[in-house]
Order: C-alpha cells, then sequence, then structure tokens
C-alpha cells in the first residue's frame, strides 16, 4: 500500500507528522476518520511534517522529491496577511497591485495590498478632489463622500442658511464654483470624462464592499469642489475660491489634477494651504517636457512651494508614461498613469459617474494614487506635520531607472514604504536669511536653530527654478558665494540630515552692480 511506503519515506528522514492541530507522532494510523485529522481536511494525503534539525529540511525535501511515493515535497514557508480587497474589479486596478495581469511587470506598482495589511481607514482625513465635481451617489464612493458638520443634519441642509458662517449657504456637501456665487451641487457632469469622480475612485472608492474598484484609501473622506465644467474648463479665478474652500473648512490635502496660466493669485493661494498645513498634490502634465526648462512652464506644478507634490505618471512597466512630463527639480515623484488614451487594458481604472467605470490616462491618474497614500500615511499617524508626510512620501518610493534624473526623488510611490517609514527625526529650520553683495561675492548669513543637523543646503534662483548648488557642514552659518555677473541673486537655505531636510528659510535676494 503507498500509505505504508510513504510512512517509510517519513521515517527515513526521522519525520514526525505534525497534524493540523499541532500534534506530532510517529506512526501513520490507517483509521480514516485518524488519519483524516493527521492530514489537512482536503486532502487526506497530504502531511505536514517536522524532521530534526541534523537531517535538514532541505536534504529531507531533495529525498522525499525522489521517492515514487510522493508527489511532492516542499517547505511550509512563513506566509504572511496580505490583504487583498473583495471588490468586483480589483484585479484591473494593476497600479495598485501588479501581477502582470495586463502583460506588464509583476510587482510595478504601489503595494496597495501590503500597506492594507497594515493600515486601511482614513476616515478621519479629508481630500479636497478640485476638479469637475464628485458623482457623491456613486455606488462606490456614496458611503466615503465629505459632507460638511456644520449644515449637516436636522434639514439643515437645506433649510436656505449658512449655518456655519463660512459664506457658502447649505454647502453639505461640497460647493459648485463653476458661476458665482455657485451652488451646493458639485455633481460631476464632465460629460463622457467624469474626470473628478475618476480621481476621487483612485483615492478612496469604499473597500472591500463586495463593489466596483478600490482606492488607496479603503475609508477616507472626498470633499467635492467641482470648479471644471461639463466641458472639463474652469476658471483660474473659481479654481482659487476652491482652493481656499478647502483651506478653511476642514481639508488636510487637496488633488489638484490640472492646469492653468502662470498666476500670482494662484500661487499665494497655495500659500495660504501651506500656512495652514496642508499638502498640495499636483499632477505634472502631459506633454512630455521637462517642465524644468521648457517654457512656459506648468502650473500649479511647477510653483517652488514646498506643500507642492508634483506627480509623473508611470506604466504598468514602471517605465515613465510615455506622455508625462519630468524634471528633477520641478517634479517630485512618479505615480501610476498609464500607458496611452487608446491601450484601455493598460490604463486606471476608476468610477465615473452613474454608477459606471472607466479606464483613462494620464497625471492626472498619478497625483490622486499619491493623494491617497499621502491621506493612508496621515490617517495611520495623524500627529504628522505636512511637511513630515511630504518628507515620508518622498522618501518610500521605488527608485527607477526609468525616473532616474527625471523627478526629483528618482522613483515611483510606494504605500507600504510610506506606512512603514520611521517618523523622520528632521532638523530644526534655520531662520533671519540675509544676503549682502561685496563687489561681485555675496555673503549669506543664517540662524542655526538646529541641533540635529549634518549641514545646511544652499539655494539660488536659477531661470525660473531654484537649484541647490552647494552645501556646509554642521553649525555653519555664514557661506560666500563668489564671482557673480551683474544682476539679481535669490537665495534661500535648509538644513539636512539623514532623515531629511528642514523646511527653509525665507527667500534673501540681493543685487550685484560694478
Ligand atoms: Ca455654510
Ligand atoms: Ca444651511
Ligand atoms: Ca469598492
Ligand atoms: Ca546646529
Amino acid at each position: 500500500m503507498p500509505r505504508t511506503l510513504i510512512q517509510q519515506d517519513i521515517e527515513f528522514v526521522q519525520g514526525k507528522i505534525v497534524t493540523y492541530l499541532g500534534r506530532e507522532i510517529t506512526t501513520l494510523e490507517w483509521d480514516p476518520e485518524i488519519s483524516t485529522l493527521r492530514s489537512f481536511l482536503a486532502d487526506p494525503n497530504l502531511f505536514q511534517i517536522r524532521v530534526p534539525d541534523y537531517i535538514g529540511t532541505e536534504h529531507a525535501i531533495i529525498f522525499l522529491s525522489q521517492s515514487p511515493n510522493v508527489e511532492y515535497a516542499e517547505k511550509n514557508f512563513i506566509g504572511h496577511a496580505e490583504v487583498i480587497p473583495y471588490d468586483e474589479h480589483f484585479s484591473k486596478l494593476w497600479g495598485l497591485h501588479n501581477t502582470g495581469q495586463t502583460g506588464g511587470t509583476a510587482d510595478a506598482d504601489i503595494d496597495a495590498p501590503e500597506a492594507w495589511d497594515i493600515f486601511t481607514d482614513s476616515s478621519n482625513i479629508v481630500v479636497a478632489v478640485i476638479d469637475s465635481g464628485i458623482d457623491y451617489n456613486h455606488e462606490d464612493l456614496q458611503a466615503n463622500i465629505w459632507t460638511n458638520p456644520g449644515e449637516t443634519g436636522g434639514g439643515k441642509e437645506t433649510d436656505g442658511i449658512d449655518n456655519d458662517g463660512n459664506g457658502y449657504i447649505d454647502d453639505w456637501r461640497g460647493w459648485n464654483f463653476t458661476s458665482i456665487p455657485g451652488n451646493n451641487n458639485p455633481m460631476d457632469d464632465y460629460y463622457d470624462i467624469y474626470h473628478g469622480t475618476h480621481v476621487a475612485g483612485t483615492i478612496g472608492a469604499v473597500g472591500n464592499n463586495n463593489k466596483g474598484v478600490v482606492g488607496v484609501c479603503w475609508r477616507v473622506k472626498p470633499m467635492a469642489l467641482k470648479w471644471l465644467d461639463s466641458e472639463g474648463d474652469g476658471d483660474t479665478a473659481n479654481a482659487i475660491r476652491a482652493i481656499d474652500y478647502s483651506t478653511y473648512n476642514g481639508a488636510h490635502l487637496s488633488n489638484n489634477s490640472w492646469h492653468v496660466p502662470d498666476s500670482g493669485s494662484l500661487l499665494a493661494a497655495i500659500g495660504r494651504a501651506q500656512t495652514n498645513g496642508k499638502i498640495f498634490i499636483a499632477s505634472a502634465g502631459n506633454d512630455n517636457i521637462n517642465t524644468d526648462i521648457t517654457y512656459p512652464y506648468h502650473y500649479p506644478s511647477c510653483y517652488d512651494l514646498d506643500n507642492i507634490i508634483s506627480v509623473a505618471a508611470t506604466d504598468h512597466n514602471d517605465n515613465k508614461s510615455p506622455f508625462s512630463n519630468y524634471g528633477p527639480y520641478s517634479v517630485d515623484l512618479g505615480g501610476p498613469g498609464g500607458t496611452d488614451p487608446s491601450e484601455n487594458n493598460y490604463n486606471i481604472y476608476s468610477t465615473s459617474t452613474g454608477n459606471y467605470y472607466q479606464y483613462h490616462a494620464g497625471t492626472s491618474m498619478a497625483a490622486p494614487h499619491v493623494a491617497g497614500e499621502a491621506a493612508l500615511t496621515w490617517g495611520h499617524r495623524p500627529s504628522l506635520n505636512w511637511w513630515q508626510v511630504k518628507t515620508i512620501i518622498m522618501k518610500s518610493v521605488n527608485p527607477l531607472g526609468s525616473l532616474y534624473g527625471k523627478v526629483a526623488s528618482n522613483g515611483r510611490q510606494n504605500a507600504y514604504n510610506a506606512l512603514t517609514t520611521a517618523t523622520p527625526n528632521l532638523p530644526a529650520a534655520p531662520s533671519n536669511l540675509n544676503a549682502q553683495a561685496f563687489g561681485c561675492d555675496v555673503k549669506l548669513t543664517w540662524n542655526d536653530n538646529s541641533n540635529n543637523e549634518d549641514g545646511f543646503f544652499i539655494y539660488r534662483k536659477t531661470g525660473n527654478i531654484f537649484v541647490q548648488f552647494d552645501y556646509t557642514g554642521p553649525n555653519v552659518t555664514t557661506y560666500w558665494d563668489y564671482d557673480l555677473l551683474p544682476g539679481y541673486y535669490t537665495y534661500y537655505v535648509r538644513a539636512y540630515n539623514q532623515d531629511g531636510n528642514s523646511q527653509r528659510t525665507l527667500y534673501a535676494t540681493v543685487k550685484i552692480i560694478y
């Protein structure tokens, strides 16, 4: 009988049978009921055995595998729980979990299931979706959509009164800024595209609800702020109104998958968001240009504000998406954004108005992957400030050859790394930067406020962008920039250590004349 032969094989490697109940025995019983206990329930001929150390697992496997009585022998690998959510179309989301299902490269993804094994519930984090609105009734979004606590409940939401005094009447689920004063219906009516609804689904479609897709966050609060109209167009002034609404009405961060011409008032609005501790995620644009040097630059992603995270797009092979803009100073990192608008399976699948789902490609789709990661990280560690969240996101990328020298971090976002990156012990920011001209030389001085810096990075504006062109050691408070041509020079300084950089000083500008 094969079973006696199997027993002889097991005895030869001095193995003991380990039942699924955890008991070890040396003999193989013939009673089918008992033998069931000694094997896996689904297959009575499958045995877990333990061999002594001096025999060794590898040796036992080699011997048992050669036996004609053994179909296969293998190690009892240590497994790790990986949370794969039950959402109908999860397998289409290669950006979250890539097994090569679209013909791409396995693990060219943001390691979402690994991250979800740690944390899924960012329901205390509000992410403003500054876009064409959101289908707030969508079956896979409705449960997550932000509602304004100051206008919600007891029928107040439609009483014609600005209950929370924020200047918007009955803004109980966001606002529609496409007209003045606008209205309280931010439904996404951008026909055929439904851009804002798609973005919202990538950030926070309800996870593990046996329906549709899943966002980077299973639970989070997308705030619907509509400024793009039914054709996807909008006035910069309305974008600014929407940004200010997000800043002053409880959003932690905003997703901005759009571009406009250069605007000082837009820059100032993003600055107000920074002053109030908000992160501003911006798409890098779809022109396949280096936005460090190609004029006109891409706004708002190219503004030199620390709270902006500018996102390029990657494809399912971890290449830069063919359309994606790049630039080691103006673009921060990559996120999944697809291949080509006509190559649907390779693109990003998400929610669409009317309980539909559809594919899109673009840096517009990459940015919300990073916004979702920011919300996941912040939800996991609510004590972090915006600068620490950004630092963690930048430090936790997977470096990619395809993005080397093309984005500041040289890599593509990784949500699992973000959740496992320890809180950075950043140096305090220097202050009181002063720039003084001595002939054709500039003397910089500043206050060193840090006790854990490795040194200071010196930045100077070249063209439209600031470049870190030199550095000092620790506890230095003076720097000389020699042999400059006549003109204006603007500088800032920040401290650095192994965990990252401090926030920067204010700018200091000096004029060289001779
Ligand atoms: Ca109100
Ligand atoms: Ca009201
Ligand atoms: Ca879902
Ligand atoms: Ca110091």
